[in-house]
C-alpha cells in the first residue's frame, strides 16, 4: 500500500465523487480542512460496522487512523455543512456544523452512506468553540450509538474512535478525541429551518427538499403533494424512534431542532442517559434547568419540533392546513407505538382494551417506588402465572408490596386470558427487554480508565452492549443496580 496515497487500495472506501451534500451546491456547505489530532492512537474500532460496510481490509491498514483522525484527507478534500435551530425552545439562528466534518459520502455494502469526522477542528461554524469534543463524551457517543443499534434503534453509527493527548479546556483541561459517525445522512430538522428562516433563500430550500425526497422518499416523487408528504414521513419516522427511546427508558438530553433527524435517527449523543430509577421527570441533562427534555416530556417535544420543521417547509408545502395535517399522524401513530412496544415488554401478544390502564398502572407503580426501569422489564420475563410467591424476584423490586400484588393479579389474568404459556412468553420478553443498557455509571468507569490509558475498558462494554438481550453471565456486574455513587453524577452540555 502506498502510505502518501492511501485511497488507492482496492479496500478503501468508495467516494462518490459528488455525493449529495457535495452537489448541493456552494449555499449549503463550506470546504474545511480538519486539523488532525496530534499523536493519535486508537481508543476504540469497530470491526463489526467496518465488515458490514465491506471495509475491513482498508480498516485494518494504517491509512484508516490517518483519514480518521484527521491527519488525511479524502480525496474530494472535507466539508461543513450549514444549519440552524431552536435550542431550548428558543430560535437560535445559525449553527452548522461547527466541529465535526463531512469526509464524503461512500458506497459501501450497506448502500450510500456518509462518513462524519466529530471533534476534528475549527469550521466557519465554530461560534465560540474550538472544534473539539473531549474523550470523555467521545467514549458517551461511541459506545451509545452502537449500544442503541444492537438495540434495534435507528441511529447513526460509529466506526472508530480516535483518541490524542492534545489538551482541550472544559471546566478542567481534558484531552482530544474524534469519533468517526456513519449514516445515511446528517441532514436535521435545522438544515431546513436555516434556509427558510435565516438565509430566506426559497430556491436553496426546494433544492433541499428535492434531493431529500429523491434520495430518502422517493416514493413521494411524482405525488401530488411531496413536501406535506415529506413532513409526514419524517414525522412517522419521528413518531416511530420516541416509542423506542420511551420503551427502552432512553433520555436524549439536548432534543433540539439541530439535533432531530431528517430520516428519524438518534443524533448528537451528549448529556443523555438510560434512566436507572424509573422516573417520569427524569431529567439527563445538568444543564436543563428548566427540566424542557425530561424522559416525559421527549414525545411531546418531538412533535414541538415537528411543528418547526412544518414551518421550515412551509413556503414549499404553501398551505398551513395541509402542514398541519401532515403532523396529525404523530397524534395516533406514537402513543400506538409505545402502546405495542409496552405491550411487547409485558409479554402480551393480543391486543386488550385493558391493557392501556395495565400499562400505566405498572409505569406508575414502579414511578412510585423508584424501581430500576431496565430491572423491572427485565425481570418480569420470571413472571409466572401460578407462581403467587415464587414471583418474590420482580415483587422485591417494588416497596408498596400490596399495590405490586394487586397489579400482578391483573397481570397473571391478563396472561391467562391470552393462555400465555409462561417460557414462551419469558423467551419472548427477554428478547425485547434489554438485560444490559449504557448506564451512566458503565460508561463513567470506562472513562476513568481510558483517562489513564487503559481503553480495555471501553470495548469491553462495546461489545457487551453488543448482545444487550442475552444473558451474559459473566457480565452480571453491568446488569445490575448502579452503585450509590451513580447518583452523583452529573452529565451537562460540556462536551
Ligand atoms: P450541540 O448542542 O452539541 O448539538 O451543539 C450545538 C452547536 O454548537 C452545533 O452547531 C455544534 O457544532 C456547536 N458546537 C458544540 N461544541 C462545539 C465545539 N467544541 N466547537 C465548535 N462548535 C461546537
Ligand atoms: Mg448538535
Amino acid at each position: 500500500m502506498n502510505a502518501r496515497d492511501p485511497w488507492r487500495t482496492a479496500a478503501a472506501p468508495a467516494w462518490r465523487q459528488a455525493g449529495l451534500m457535495r452537489s448541493l451546491g456552494a449555499a449549503f456547505s463550506v470546504a474545511q480542512l480538519p486539523q488532525g489530532l496530534p499523536g493519535a492512537h486508537w481508543v476504540a474500532r469497530n470491526d463489526a460496522l467496518a465488515r458490514e460496510l465491506g471495509w475491513a481490509d482498508w480498516f485494518d491498514g494504517d491509512a484508516a487512523l490517518a483519514l480518521l483522525s484527521g491527519t488525511a484527507q479524502p480525496p474530494g478534500g472535507t466539508l461543513a455543512t450549514v444549519y440552524s435551530g431552536h435550542q431550548f425552545g428558543v430560535w437560535a439562528g445559525q449553527l452548522g456544523d461547527g466541529r465535526a466534518l463531512l469526509l464524503g459520502e461512500a458506497d459501501s455494502a450497506m448502500g450510500p452512506v456518509e462518513v462524519q469526522l466529530k471533534g476534528s477542528g475549527l469550521t466557519p461554524y465554530s461560534r465560540m468553540g474550538d472544534g473539539r469534543a473531549v474523550l470523555r463524551s467521545s467514549i458517551r457517543e461511541y459506545l451509545c450509538s452502537e449500544a442503541m443499534h444492537a438495540l434495534g434503534i435507528p441511529t447513526t453509527r460509529a466506526l472508530a474512535l480516535v483518541g490524542s493527548p492534545l489538551p482541550v479546556h472544559r471546566e478542567t483541561v481534558e484531552t482530544a478525541a474524534v469519533v468517526t459517525r456513519v449514516a445515511p445522512s446528517f441532514l436535521r430538522f435545522g438544515h431546513f429551518e436555516h434556509f427558510t428562516h435565516t438565509a430566506q433563500d426559497e430556491a436553496a430550500l426546494k433544492t433541499l427538499a428535492d434531493a431529500t425526497i429523491e434520495r430518502f422518499y422517493p416514493a413521494l416523487q411524482g405525488t401530488a403533494a411531496p413536501y406535506a408528504g415529506l413532513l409526514e414521513a419524517v414525522t412517522r419516522r419521528t413518531a416511530a424512534l420516541l416509542a423506542q427511546w420511551q420503551a427502552v427508558g432512553f433520555c436524549h438530553g439536548v432534543m433540539n431542532t439541530d439535533n432531530m433527524s431528517i430520516l428519524g435517527l438518534t443524533i448528537d449523543y451528549g448529556p443523555f442517559g438510560f434512566m436507572d430509577a424509573f422516573d417520569p421527570g427524569h431529567v439527563c441533562n445538568h444543564s436543563d434547568h428548566q427540566g424542557r427534555y425530561a424522559y416525559a416530556r421527549q414525545p411531546a417535544v418531538a412533535l414541538w419540533n415537528l411543528h418547526a420543521l412544518a414551518q421550515a417547509l412551509l413556503p414549499l408545502i404553501d398551505d398551513s392546513d395541509a402542514a398541519l395535517a401532515a403532523l396529525e399522524p404523530y397524534k395516533t401513530a406514537y402513543p400506538r407505538a409505545l402502546l405495542a412496544a409496552l405491550r411487547a415488554k409485558l409479554g402480551l401478544r393480543a391486543e386488550r382494551e385493558e391493557d392501556e390502564a395495565l400499562v400505566d398502572d405498572l409505569l406508575r407503580l414502579m414511578a412510585r417506588d423508584r424501581a430500576d426501569f431496565t430491572i423491572t422489564f427485565r425481570r418480569l420475563a420470571t413472571f409466572g402465572t401460578e407462581s403467587g410467591a415464587a414471583n418474590a424476584a420482580v415483587r422485591d423490586l417494588f416497596i408498596d408490596r400490596e399495590a405490586f400484588d394487586a397489579w400482578s393479579a391483573r397481570y397473571a389474568a391478563r396472561l391467562r386470558a391470552e393462555t400465555s404459556i409462561d417460557a414462551d412468553r419469558a423467551a419472548g420478553m427477554n428478547r425485547v427487554n434489554p438485560k444490559f443498557v449504557l448506564r451512566n455509571h458503565l460508561a463513567e468507569a470506562a472513562i476513568q480508565r481510558a483517562r489513564e490509558g487503559d481503553f480495555s475498558e471501553v470495548q469491553r462494554l462495546a461489545q457487551v452492549l453488543q448482545h444487550p438481550c442475552d444473558e451474559q453471565p459473566e457480565h452480571e456486574a453491568d446488569a445490575g443496580l448502579p452503585p450509590a455513587w451513580a447518583q452523583q453524577l452529573e452529565v451537562s452540555c460540556s462536551s
